[in-house]
């Protein structure tokens, strides 16, 4: 009896649950638990299949998630809580000797700081337990990384220079609102832009570096480098790689109401005192904001993000390459109810689940998505809803 445990009941784990009840024949049972049990039912409600049943955890409580896991004995945990909550959901799976999957990497509250290393140090632990990690398998990370083992394994001898490129042409009527948790998504985009070049990690000021790129059925978008977390393992998995960049597009509306959230201290992450109560102004600001879950029902347009790669191809000859996904909002949204950035990062993470249930990724330690096979995962993917196309010998413009 295949069982997968979803933790987290946002915009991500509501299309996550969706999609793996379209496969019944391999997650015979799913099972969603988030820190409002409500949020859970009105999703398995909307979702109507039998065989799947809801729960409550706070997810920053060891012994909870411990409980909930005695009790629901699932082979798989996908997370799709925030990624303060990677560590204890690992430190769980652990201790019931369950299986772990997420999309985005751990952060400690009091710091935006994007890296791998508090989930790499788990690495033995997993492999002694003969447990299997599978780390960062949304779109991106996820696919993108999986975009460039594709790519490694079928096109190029040597990939040189790495172009992740990530658009969303998208357009859901409000004045400001993120398409993800409006926390996490306003620490990453202000942060200092890095990428990487010739071995070395080069910092640059916040969205200080950015040019126009064409996106296929979308034209020319401003795109702005930032760092990404798959950056620091696929320069590590794909040691040729010379220089890794990560590019993002934001409309000037976007980034004008950006620059005035900053400037007037609501995107702080440290405490301030305000009545009495210690309260953080970017978590006070989330609760304003529009919920991503609901910006789906006028959202027009579509996504479109990818990997541009350039290098030696295997007859040994020059060869730029990109491989890319469109997505529709309005789409997304007539299946999930969710929007394209919520679908974008659902689909995968039920692909990447569906892969360990088949057994075609599955081996004990921590892994990043491009360390497994990319190739049922890109034919799973484009069959769930997120379908690929290459360009051989275009022009990358980067
Ligand atoms: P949401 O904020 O919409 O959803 C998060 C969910 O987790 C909510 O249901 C929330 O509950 C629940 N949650 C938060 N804290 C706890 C806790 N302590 N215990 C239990 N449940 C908790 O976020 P998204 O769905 O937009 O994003 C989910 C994850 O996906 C994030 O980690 C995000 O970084 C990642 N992501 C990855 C992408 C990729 O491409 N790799 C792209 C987009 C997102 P409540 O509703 O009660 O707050």
């Amino acid at each position: 009896m295949n069982k997968v445990l979803i933790i987290g009941c946002g915009g991500v784990g509501t299309v996550a649950a969706f999609k793996c009840a379209q496969y019944p024949e391999v997650f015979h049972e799913i099972v969603i638990a988030s820190r409002r049990k409500e949020k859970c039912d009105e999703v398995a409600k909307a979702i109507g299949a039998p065989n799947i049943t809801t729960d409550q955890v706070d997810a920053d409580d060891v012994n909870q998630l411990v409980a909930l896991l005695k009790k629901h004995q699932p082979q798989l945990v996908v997370n799709l809580a925030l990624p303060y909550q990677d560590l204890t959901i690992m430190d769980a799976c652990l201790e019931c000797g369950v299986n772990y999957l997420d999309t985005a990497n751990y952060e400690p509250r009091d710091e935006a700081h994007f890296e791998y290393s508090w989930q790499w140090a788990y690495r033995e632990r997993f492999e002694k337990a003969g447990l299997c990690a599978i780390l960062g398998c949304g779109f991106d990370p996820g696919v993108s990384g999986i975009y460039t083992a594709y790519a490694a394994k079928h096109h190029f001898k040597e990939m040189h220079y790495l172009d992740i490129v990530d658009c969303n042409a998208g357009n859901h009527g409000k004045a400001f609102a993120t398409n993800f948790n409006p926390e996490i998504n306003i620490r990453e985009i202000t942060q200092k832009g890095r990428y990487y070049q010739d071995g070395k990690w080069v910092e640059t000021g916040a969205l200080e570096i950015h040019k126009a790129l064409t996106y296929p059925e979308i034209g020319p978008r401003e795109s702005y480098l930032m760092y990404h977390e798959e950056l620091e393992s696929l320069v590590l998995n794909f040691p040729t790689i010379k220089r890794a960049r990560f590019w993002m597009t934001f409309g000037q509306e976007y980034l004008t109401h950006l620059r005035v959230i900053q400037n007037i201290g609501m995107a702080r992450i440290d405490p301030v005192m305000y009545n009495g109560q210690e309260i953080i102004p970017l978590q006070f600001l989330k609760a304003v904001l529009p919920n991503p879950k609901e910006l789906g029902e006028n959202y027009t347009g579509q996504t479109s993000i990818g990997c541009r790669i350039s290098g030696i191809g295997k007859d040994g000859k020059p060869l730029t390459y990109y491989i890319y996904n469109n997505c529709d909002h309005h789409k997304a949204y007539e299946e999930t109810g969710m929007q394209a950035v919520s679908y974008t990062t659902g689909v995968p993470a039920m692909t990447g689940a569906m892969m360990f249930f088949k057994g075609l990724w599955n081996k004990p330690g921590v892994h990043n998505v491009e360390e497994f096979d990319p190739d049922p995962f890109l034919k799973q993917v484009a069959e769930a809803g997120l379908p690929w196309h290459e360009v051989i010998n275009g022009d990358l413009e980067l």
